[in-house]
């Protein structure tokens, strides 16, 4: 466990319109309970006494609280989002009301993020000051060109991921920028500052829940991860 003192800013703040349907994706169920109530399961769990922000469409703010007594959900803070995830996280760090050394920004459609992970990106921004999980990609890539399309080198390829974690002045320092539609996370904006941000180990299991077929990948992954957890408790009787 680290020792620094983090704040934790989940963006759940989009309408989640690739998943189509009416309740934004974040909301819905995923095995027993709603997606975004994972995430904030899964970083209480990691960084016990951290404060925790929820970022929400300011129209599912109500919705959102009757689903968190619903299911006895660890303290948090929530407040509205903005029209861009940049706005979102911006609206995220004036929620906090703690002064943490770092701040964690996490997808809130990332519901299988480990602890592992969040305790190693967070020992790389002790160091570093600014990291961020990447993964190798998997699939080859084409870029598409006027005549067709075109090999791109994968090898200089990384998927990127949350949690993004940063000391928390670095992030506020990058988050006085004005928007630019280039930034599609906080690492684009963080860099921006001029900081350079380090790369760490991610994990294939920390999916983005975009479509509705990540429904499938998420629960299949939940369910592998019960049945080792129980068969380790088996095996330490
Ligand atoms: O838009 P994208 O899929 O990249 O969103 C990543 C995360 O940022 C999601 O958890 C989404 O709810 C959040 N977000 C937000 N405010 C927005 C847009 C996205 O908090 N305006």
């Amino acid at each position: 466990m680290i020792e620094q003192s983090v704040g934790v800013i989940i963006v759940a703040g989009g309408s989640g319109v690739r998943c189509g349907g009416f309740v934004p994706k974040q909301f819905r169920i995923l095995g027993t309970k709603p997606v975004l109530a994972h995430t904030i399961e899964r970083f209480r769990e990691a960084l016990p006494t951290a404060e925790i922000v929820v970022v929400l469409p300011e129209e599912h703010i109500d919705f959102w609280k009757d689903l968190a007594a619903r299911f006895s959900l660890p303290k948090h803070e929530v407040v509205a989002g903005g029209k861009e995830r940049f706005f979102s996280v911006k609206n995220g760090l004036a929620a906090l009301q703690t002064d943490p050394e770092l701040v964690a920004v996490q997808d809130g459609v990332r519901p299988l993020v480990s602890e592992a992970l969040i305790e190693r990106v967070s020992l790389a921004a002790v160091k570093s000051g600014a990291a961020i999980p990447v993964v190798r990609p998997a699939d080859s890539f084409r870029r598409l060109t006027e005549g067709g399309s075109e090999i791109v080198d994968r090898s200089a390829l990384r998927g990127v991921q949350t949690p993004q974690i940063f000391r928390q002045e670095i992030l506020r320092r990058a988050y006085g920028a004005e928007f630019d539609p280039s930034f599609t996370d906080d690492a684009s904006v963080v860099e921006r500052s001029g900081v350079e941000v380090a790369l760490v180990e991610g994990e294939r299991t920390n999916l983005k829940i975009t479509t509705p077929e990540d429904f499938l990948l998420a629960r299949g992954i939940q369910l592998a991860r019960e049945e080792e957890a129980e068969a380790a408790q088996e095996e330490n009787q």
